[in-house]
């Protein structure tokens, strides 16, 4: 048996170690993961609520439409219920756009480091890949990648805030890229750290997309919404990419669970909120003490931060371990030299700070 060629260089994504891994091999009972991003307050007490009450029938095929999840968004963010795209993770989203718009020689362009699955997808469609190394700061080098657009460019990846950088884009900067933009070259604008933008930093994507029909805008319950283990994330975009989409979408690609989750989780916005408001408390902490040490970090406005190392990042992923502190090095991401490492309690980042200490004490 033969399988398609490309499929020789890629390999399976790796997760990172889980919990469990760690308490076996270290015999850990304070074990804190900071390596996903995922929300570490949980999720919406509405969510709860709703599965006490409400035993889902789970031999009933979900609404392959996401009726009432659809009908929730899309009065919420003002958009037409056609202009909406549901994946098993946004991450399902990005697989049907490759699927959709990609063919052998067509090309694509990202920066570098962002999120892996964006050249995975590619690759597998057989796509010529562009990767142009973030900026200084993290952020994406928008010029370049403007002029890195051939003849063949068929979709450009932006990541706002990046991951794993956590460097976001201005209103004005995606603006004038949108401008510049040719329009058959289809833009997707990946916020799946969203709601932990600070408000003024928001770039009205959604607007955007009455004038730009080659935009797509994703966004994810997984992070903030704090449902990553029930996988469900959506698109916006003009109802022609919609359609499109659609045609290569498994009919039941999310479940019943997933659906009527995220709509409770959307309807507690107070939640968001108070996530929104610990993260940036955390995260200030989180910097002012990684500086008070000397350590550098790239500028993030998301639920994680790039921090660069002494050493590599295996040796303070390593060090980090033995005291069940789970980060993510960036020898893993495409950026050596670095942890990211999302931001969690309080509580638990007063430890890891201590931790962090003793290990820059030991390097001293
Ligand atoms: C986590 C993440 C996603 C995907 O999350 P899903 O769980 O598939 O919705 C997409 N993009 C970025 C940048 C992410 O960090």
């Amino acid at each position: 048996m033969k399988s398609k060629e490309v499929l020789k260089q890629l390999r399976p994504y790796k997760q990172g170690k889980q919990t469990k891994d760690i308490q076996k091999e270290f015999g850990l009972d304070y074990i804190v993961k900071l390596a996903s991003n995922e929300n570490p307050y949980g999720f919406s007490d509405k969510v709860k609520e709703l599965f006490q009450t409400n035993k889902p029938d789970f031999n009933i095929y979900p609404d392959g439409y996401t009726t009432e999840l659809r009908s929730l968004i899309s009065e919420t963010l003002n958009v037409r219920p056609e202009s909406l795209i549901f994946g098993s993770g946004s991450e399902e989203i990005i697989q049907m756009l490759c699927r959709s718009y990609l063919s052998v020689g067509d090309q694509v362009i990202m920066t570098t480091p962002t999120f892996p699955q964006y050249k995975h997808y590619a690759l597998i469609e057989g796509a010529e890949i562009v990767e142009i190394p973030v900026e200084e700061d993290g952020s994406h080098p928008l010029e370049t990648m403007l002029d890195a657009v051939q003849e063949n460019t068929k979709i450009i990846w932006l990541c706002s805030p990046n991951n794993p950088t956590g460097t976001a884009l201005s209103k004005q900067e995606l603006q004038d890229f949108l401008v510049k933009c040719p329009s058959e070259v289809l833009i997707v604008l990946d916020e799946a750290y969203y709601e932990f933008l600070q408000q003024e930093k928001d770039l009205d994507a959604i607007h955007l997309l009455n004038e730009y029909k080659n935009l797509i805008v994703l966004r994810t319950f997984s992070k903030a919404y704090g449902l990553a283990g029930l996988r469900i994330g959506y698109g916006v975009a003009d109802a022609l990419i919609v359609e499109t989409l659609d045609k290569v979408r498994g009919p039941f690609n999310t479940t019943s669970l997933a659906q009527q989750a995220a709509a409770a989780a959307f309807s507690d916005q107070e939640f968001i909120n108070y996530t929104y408001q610990e993260n940036k408390k955390v995260l200030a902490q989180f910097q002012d003490f990684l500086t008070s040490i000397g350590w550098d970090y790239y500028p993030s406005e998301a639920n994680f931060l790039l921090v660069k190392t002494p050493e590599s990042g295996m040796d303070a992923y390593d060090f980090l371990t033995r005291y069940g502190f789970i980060v993510r090095p960036g020898e893993l991401l495409g950026i050596p030299n670095t942890i990211r490492v999302t931001i969690g309690k309080e509580e638990d980042m007063k430890v890891l700070q201590s931790v962090l200490q003793d290990y820059h004490n030991q390097l001293n």
